[in-house]
């Protein structure tokens, strides 16, 4: 057997630094350090193994600024076969329905595949929509949350080939099966990622990333950034934690009876004890 497995990868800034413009309500990118989605990572091991397993060739994609090269670099360090960045000034401003569907004619253009493995969600715009939206896109099966593949099955090419796979639900776990090709997003118990190697690294230097822009993707216009994204972030807002909160001070081994009653009722008032 001999998979073609696409993983879409975004580049996101390190999440500690988050910060957003309260004006445009988009995030600010510029002087702060960004990273490869810690749960793309995730994604990425899921392929590896499958390669491991029954053979494969991984294609890392990414949609984003020039500088989202450096993701797909560290993608192919963890051992990708191959990489594509999708990118143009077009895309710019693009909600998850756009960059679903840009994302989607990327993976066309790359031709014939049998499985897109995503991240669970990014860690900035955190929609989880993305997978599902390419899957829509891209009129395939969708199964999210997968925590181990059980098994692929049938024939690549052929027909009848399937994925049956463990799935994290509210209550555990699910037994879930589809046809291939489809698109599977997945959580950490999916398994740890590896580390890159050197070899690895020295490797995707040299690789070498074709990019895709609006005109080789030959898409509407009116589908493309901006112009094909019905969302807006209107407002955002920074949640205010407050609590009503008691300052007790032991001043004296006396004074240490009396502090720790008033502690214990005060945390019974609350419905802590
Ligand atoms: C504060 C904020 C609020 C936003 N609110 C909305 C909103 O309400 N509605 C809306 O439509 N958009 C919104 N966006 C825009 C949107 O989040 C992103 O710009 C983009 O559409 C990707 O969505 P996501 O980050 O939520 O990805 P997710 O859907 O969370 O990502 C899931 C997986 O999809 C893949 N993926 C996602 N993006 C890419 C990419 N560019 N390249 C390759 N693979 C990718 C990865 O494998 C990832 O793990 C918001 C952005 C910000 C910063």
């Amino acid at each position: 057997m001999f998979l073609k497995i696409i993983a879409p990868v975004k580049q996101v800034p390190e999440s500690g630094n988050v910060k957003i413009n309260p004006e445009t309500g988009t995030i600010i990118r510029a002087g702060v350090e960004s990273v490869v989605n810690p749960l793309d990572l995730y994604a990425l091991e899921a392929a590896l193994l499958l390669r491991e397993r029954y053979g494969a060739e991984i294609t890392a994609l990414s949609m984003g600024p020039p500088q989202a090269m450096r993701a797909l670099r560290e993608a192919a360090a963890m051992g990708c076969d191959r990489a594509t960045l999708v990118s143009d000034r077009l895309f710019s401003g693009s909600d998850t329905l756009a960059t679903s569907c840009t994302l989607a004619r990327a993976v066309r253009k790359l031709g014939p595949f049998d499985l897109i493995v995503t991240g669970e969600r990014a860690t900035d715009g955190d929609t989880a929509q993305v997978g599902p939206g390419i899957a829509a896109w891209l009129d395939i099966p969708v199964l999210t949350y997968v925590s181990k593949i059980t098994e692929i099955s049938g024939i690549p090419g052929g027909t009848g080939m399937s994925i049956r796979a463990e799935r994290l639900s509210g209550e555990g776990y699910e037994m879930v099966c589809a046809e291939l090709p489809c698109l599977i997003t997945v959580v950490k118990e999916i398994g740890p990622p590896r580390l890159p190697t050197l070899k690895g690294k020295i490797r995707s230097m040299e690789m070498d990333i074709p990019v895709l822009n609006a005109e080789s993707l030959e898409l509407d216009r009116e589908l493309l950034g901006l112009n094909g994204s019905p969302t807006r972030v209107v407002k955002i807002d920074t949640p205010r934690i407050t609590r009503g909160g008691k300052l007790l001070r032991v001043r004296d081994n006396e004074s240490l009876d009396a502090v720790l009653d008033e502690l214990i009722a005060f945390l019974g008032s609350k419905g802590i004890l």
